[in-house]
């Protein structure tokens, strides 16, 4: 997976186009983030207990990956993400507009 959760990513496709928050979650099995702000489904709850009142919650629902692209903390661009190896023979992630090392 490219995206770590504490991201901040920017949404490319669907209802929430345009939009950046912070990656919540992130799930590779199905190489799906859940970012906050974006994909807010509503959901009901019911009271549990009697005398407890039931409602309605907004919560996150999970994208595909594939529909955001990072926002690089050094540029400010959603950018796409490249690897290089560091001066430590570890994998690192880059920016590939201005190659600054991604934590
Ligand atoms: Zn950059």
């Amino acid at each position: 997976m490219r995206i770590k959760k504490g991201d901040t990513v920017k949404v490319l496709s669907g209802n929430d186009k345009g939009k950046t928050g912070e990656v919540l979650e992130v799930i590779p099995k199905t190489e799906k983030i859940i970012v906050k702000g974006v994909n807010i489904r509503k959901k009901h709850v019911k009271p549990r207990k009697q005398g407890e009142e039931g409602g309605i919650i907004s919560v996150e629902v999970a994208i595909h990956s594939s529909k955001v692209n990072v926002v690089c903390p050094k540029c400010n661009k959603a950018t796409r993400i490249g690897f290089k190896e560091n001066k430590d023979n570890k994998k690192v992630r880059v920016c590939k507009k201005c190659n600054t090392e991604l934590k």
